[in-house]
């Protein structure tokens, strides 16, 4: 659904009253209707004029799959040209319904463990697009009485390189007229585009940012995550805090449990030398299967071992939990082959 702004201009330029864009946006949000018919409040020639000439959703349901535990429902999307992306909704035991969206189609940055980027880089997400896929599950949740609590830009895609869509869209997912999601319960993951980073701590400085680190030195992480060689670690590590010293906002660093790649014991020291003193929590993540030949997730004792090595340091950190593997909906796993969480 396109925003108020540009909706009101439509209808004026078109003759019609710009009250009716407010009035649609609440039947849309707040009554989840997705049918111009049921807009009572219509009268019938602006009904008509919008079945004509704006659809509700940019992006159409194509498939659906929901795991076995029933907590996490995996839905692929039809954009307008063809092109495809998936989205996923997780309800946690503690009630929370998180959405992860994408923000791509595909990924330029060619990431050793993720087959979205060997699969290559189509185009940017519209703003709509990313919000159209929490407002499809938003009405899914609505049949339960519920609503969707927090958005996370891990889904497909480096979000920092469609910088201004997502902004925007972190606008609209905001607003009390449409989602009224706290800034504070959004998060933005990124891999490191330092550009990016500093210009996020002036716009959007209660949302919550996530780094994708995955290595403890530049030699691993050039070596997983080709992005590292344009902005290495030590230029990372520094506008991490400039980026916490502006905002006062704790940075979650990403860390995917790569079997024999990342995961030693001197790995763990040195990743708590490289955060010593940050205000920072480190999320281990372990990894899926996907098909990326030739690498294996390490096992869970080396995760635990590798956790206690940086509890030893004070690092505060935890193990993410894994929801949806059966429907290839966990970290790594989107778009049937792919995606980021990781990224
Ligand atoms: S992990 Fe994320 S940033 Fe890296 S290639 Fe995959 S989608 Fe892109």
């Amino acid at each position: 659904m396109i925003e108020l702004n540009e909706l009101r201009t439509l209808l004026v330029e078109n003759g019609i009253p710009s009250y009716r864009a407010n009035q649609v946006m609440h039947a849309v949000y707040k009554e989840g209707k997705i049918n111009y018919s049921n807009m009572t409040v219509l009268p019938s020639f602006v009904k008509e004029f919008f079945e004509m000439n704006l659809p509700i959703f940019s992006i159409e349901k194509v498939r659906e799959s929901i795991s076995s535990s029933g907590n996490t429902h995996k839905t692929l999307f039809r954009l307008h040209d063809g092109k495809k992306i998936e989205a996923v909704l997780m309800r946690f035991k503690d009630g929370r319904k998180t959405v992860c969206v994408s923000s791509q189609v595909g990924c330029t940055l060619k990431c050793k463990f993720c087959a979205t980027g060997k699969g290559g880089f189509k185009r940017n997400l519209t703003y709509e697009e990313i919000t159209d896929q929490v407002l499809y599950f938003q009405n899914l949740l609505k049949d339960e009485d519920s609503h969707v609590g927090n958005v996370v830009f891990m889904g497909m895609g480096e979000p920092f390189l469609n910088y201004d869509n997502v902004i925007k869209s972190i606008s609209i997912l905001n607003d009390p007229i449409t989602f009224n999601i706290g800034l504070r319960n959004i998060t933005v993951s990124t891999s490191g585009i330092i550009p990016q980073i500093k210009q996020f701590a002036d716009d959007a400085r209660q949302v919550k940012l996530a780094i994708s680190l995955h290595a403890p030195n530049d030699k691993i992480r050039t070596s997983i995550m080709p992005i590292a060689k344009k902005y290495p670690l030590k230029e990372l590590m520094l506008t991490c805090k400039e980026y916490t010293e502006k905002t006062h906002r704790r940075i979650s660093y990403e860390y995917v449990m790569l079997r024999g790649i990342n995961d030693s014991d001197s790995n763990a020291h040195e990743l708590s030398k490289l955060l010593h003193e940050q205000l920072c929590h480190v999320n281990l993540i372990p990894y899926n299967e996907t098909n990326v030949k030739g690498m294996k997730g390490s096992t869970k004792n080396r995760t635990e071992q590798f956790k206690k090595i940086l509890e030893l340091h004070k690092i505060p950190v935890t193990v993410r939990i894994s929801l949806g593997k059966d429907i290839k909906a966990a970290c790594g796993q989107l778009a049937g082959k792919s995606s980021c969480n990781l990224g």
